[in-house]
């Protein structure tokens, strides 16, 4: 018998019209100076008034920071803890996609502390996260990352990603409200949809999952499977909406607790090195970080092949689970995410440095039910890259 650690944030709200409680939560704090970080182009198509215009009509003090970059590099992270430290806001609120929020909750724990960022982070740093930080509130307007409910905030570096965590960088409130996705469009739809689904399925199969994390990963499954082709052709599909949002909620709460592992420690070096989106690194490595560790998992992948809705139930455990890697290739196709990394002008000639970047990633790597070692790694990117699942030998 084993012990799981589950950790949840303290307070989500989740569904259509969530935002509605922002100002009630926004009083329990009795903030004196409110910092908003978003991305700029949040601001251009209005959507981050609709938190900031209620907060400034009830007379909040409310300054808003939208020097964010999608995939942000630490840089980024290190010029908006030293604005954060000295502007002196007693409430951190993040609206955005994952590179914003992972910012604002960086900024809110970081406020606190002494030293850069850098130093902070887990490949690398010296210094470990100590206190709290200031309250924090996130809201999410892709469903994708599931930041709003993770201890993390990752880090572009120059040649990969590392991150900062902490059960401190947990959000005080959530706010997941699918009326703010609506106007993603449908390339960023589909690979923070992929994102979501990878969240879920890597945690069903990591050493880590639980009884918890299971119930979480396969129920974002259904949500996502049924769901992100509709968002992809057609944003404005409000049931299709909600059903992503919640996905990446539940997909969130799912690899938080159970973790990510080889798809995720394969990708962050693809968006280090050829700045390719977080999603869509995910979906081009899926089904090859799938099909490699199949024979370790055949079980779980045949559960995973029925919340994708297929049906194992004349199956063999093997059938089924060679299925279930054809069902994720099918769907990240579907969406229209390339299948190999020539799709994103990748050459062969890097597969060796990225493989070298991948083997650091030892935090994630050790949840994959397969251990994946430098050779494993080097193999699979050589099958991304001729778009031919294959297996260990
Ligand atoms: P993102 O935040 O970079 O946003 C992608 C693009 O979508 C941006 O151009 C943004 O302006 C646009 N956008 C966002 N919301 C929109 C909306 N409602 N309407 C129109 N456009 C909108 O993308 P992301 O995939 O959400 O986040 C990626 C980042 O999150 C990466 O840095 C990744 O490493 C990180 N991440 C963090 C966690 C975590 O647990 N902390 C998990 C996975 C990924």
């Amino acid at each position: 018998m084993s012990v799981s650690r589950i950790v949840f944030t303290s307070l989500n709200y989740v569904g259509w019209g969530a935002l509605d409680n922002l100002l009630p939560e926004v009083e329990r704090f009795s903030p004196k100076k409110i910092l908003v970080v978003t991305d700029p182009a949040l601001e251009k198509i209005g959507l981050v008034q609709r938190v900031t215009d209620p907060l400034a009509q009830r007379g909040y003090d409310v300054q808003l920071y939208t020097d964010v970059v999608p995939e942000p590099p630490l840089e980024t992270g290190e010029k908006l803890v030293s604005f954060t430290r000295e502007g002196k806001f007693d409430l951190i609120i993040g609206v955005g996609g994952g590179s914003a929020m992972d910012l604002a909750k960086l900024a809110a724990v970081l406020a606190v502390h002494e030293g850069k960022v850098a130093d902070y982070l887990n490949l690398t740093g010296t210094k470990k996260v100590e206190k709290k930080g200031l309250p924090k509130i996130l809201i999410p307007t892709t469903s994708g990352t599931g930041s709003e409910v993770t201890n993390i905030s990752v880090l572009s570096l120059d040649t990969t990603k590392d991150v900062v965590t902490h059960d401190y960088l947990l959000a005080d409130v959530a706010i997941v409200d699918p009326q703010l996705t609506v106007s993603v469009p449908p390339r960023v739809t589909a690979a923070t949809g992929i994102d979501a689904l990878t969240h879920a399925v890597e945690a069903y199969v990591s050493v880590n999952a639980s009884p918890t994390s299971d119930g979480l990963a396969l129920q974002a499954i259904r949500l996502i499977a049924r769901s992100l082709r509709k968002a992809v052709e057609n944003g404005a599909d409000k049931q299709a909406r909600i059903d992503m949002s919640n996905g990446s909620y539940l997909a969130g709460l799912a690899f938080f607790n159970a973790g990510v592992a080889g798809v995720h420690a394969l990708a962050y070096p693809l968006g280090g090195q050829f700045h390719i989106a977080h999603g869509e690194s995910n979906a081009v490595l899926l089904p090859y970080v799938m099909g490699y560790i199949r024979k370790s998992c055949t079980k779980r992948m045949a559960d995973i092949l029925n919340a994708l809705g297929g049906n194992s139930s004349f199956l063999s455990e093997e059938e089924a689970s060679y299925k279930c890697v054809e069902e994720l290739e099918r769907i990240v196709r579907d969406v229209g995410i390339p299948r190999t990394l020539g799709g994103f002008n990748i050459p062969e000639s890097a597969l060796e440095s990225l493989t070298k970047d991948a083997v650091q990633q030892k935090r994630l790597l050790a949840r994959s039910p397969l251990p994946l070692l430098e050779d494993d790694i080097r193999t699979i990117y050589q099958s991304a890259f001729r778009g031919v699942v294959t297996e260990p030998k």
